[in-house]
């Protein structure tokens, strides 16, 4: 895929760093667009945002303003002189916000979780020229998000950008959803070159962890954020409790720390280089420390096997756990972590034992 960066969609936007996407959830009223917008554009904002048809999980809620809405943030673009962005689920959506000339589509985080859905909007930008961002899916899916960006480009839409918004889990956090940070590090390798914007507003649910969230954005080197704002918040008539107002996205992008990719600096960089072949050193013990583990694994189900024993022994794993997690726990490993790497070594010596266990002949 060769994906085309957002600074090569064509979009007269504001010079300043970070690429900054704000408006409101939803588009309620003109007056409501347009003052948000307003304020906006003195803050730094390069695309105006707002949703005109609502995905919501229950019916009876706000489903959104529909087409009508359209103008008015259209005509917020022309005051602005900023280009302006919706949320689009369906080929009638397409074309409504192709009629209306908006500039940028996004695709929702419901939306990109059905693959019918995605290639029906694909479909229907077949021939157009428009820049497309695609919100990771709800659940925790690489390959459907991966899945949903390249429906677009063979579509023939190869302005792409994608928005990380959380994921939703079962377990209770903090977050709506949960960021899963390696979910679109992972995407980053996966596509070269695809840019990726994060969006605290929905990753957060609340104001008071927006800060957080975004500063972990532009320090794992993310390529924009998406902040919904709101003229007044408290009464916004869908996810008021992550908006902030426009005065209150000044704050908080002020309140960001905007580091550098790379220096000049010998001194930085000798000390880096220093670290770097500590880690490589580690890293290379690592492996070597679970070549020989799997090697006895390998030689302990041999011996099973000679003398007729079963493979898992349920009391013995029950002792591994529990004292490797206290171990853990003592060199300061975070609980998942030391969690998930036991099971992933367990699981491999299982295997090594099972291959053993199969083999015709010793
Ligand atoms: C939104 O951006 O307002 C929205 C509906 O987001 P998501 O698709 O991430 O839930
Ligand atoms: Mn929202």
């Amino acid at each position: 895929m060769n994906v085309l960066r957002i600074k090569s969609w064509g979009l007269t936007i504001n010079k300043e760093e970070p690429f900054l996407v704000s408006g409101p959830c939803s588009a309620e009223t003109r007056t409501q667009v347009l003052d948000s917008c307003r304020h906006l554009a003195k803050y730094g904002v390069s695309l105006l945002r707002a949703g005109i048809w609502k995905p919501r999980t229950r019916p009876n809620s706000f489903e959104g303003v529909g087409a009508k809405g359209l103008p008015w943030i259209k005509e917020a673009g022309e005051i602005t002189g900023l280009p302006v962005t919706v949320e689009v689920a369906k080929a009638s959506h397409v074309e409504a916000a192709l009629n209306a000339n908006i500039d940028v589509l996004w695709i929702g985080a419901r939306t990109t979780v059905n693959p019918f859905a995605v290639q029906e909007i694909a479909d229907s930008l077949r021939g157009v020229d428009i820049p497309v961002m695609i919100k990771n899916p709800v659940s925790p899916d690489l390959e459907l998000w991966i899945g949903a960006i390249e429906r677009l480009y063979l579509a023939g839409i190869h302005k792409l950008a994608a928005i990380h918004r959380g994921f939703s889990v079962s377990k209770s956090t903090p977050y709506r959803n949960q960021p899963k940070w390696e979910i679109p590090i992972e995407l980053r390798r996966r596509i070269f070159g695809l840019e990726v914007i994060c969006d605290p507003s929905h990753i957060c649910g609340k104001r008071s962890l927006l800060q957080g969230v975004a500063q972990k954005a532009l320090d794992l080197n993310f390529d924009g954020l998406m902040l919904e704002t709101h003229i007044n918040p408290d009464k916004a008539l869908s996810d008021a409790l992550q908006q902030v107002t426009p005065e209150g996205l000044n704050v908080l992008m002020d309140s960001l720390v905007i580091r550098e990719m790379t220096t000049d600096d010998p001194e930085y960089w000798n000390k880096l280089e220093e670290l770097r072949q500590v880690i490589d050193q580690l890293d290379a013990e690592i492996i070597e420390l679970l070549r020989n583990r799997m090697e006895v694994a390998s030689e302990i189900g041999r011996y099973k096997k000679i003398n007729n024993i079963k493979i898992l022994d349920m009391e013995r794993w029950r002792h591994i756990f529990a004292t490797r997690m206290s171990m853990s726990k003592e060199a300061n490993l975070s609980e998942d972590f030391a969690n998930g790497l036991l099971q992933a070594i367990h699981k491999e010596s299982i295997k090594k034992q099972t291959e053993v266990m199969n083999l015709k002949d010793l």
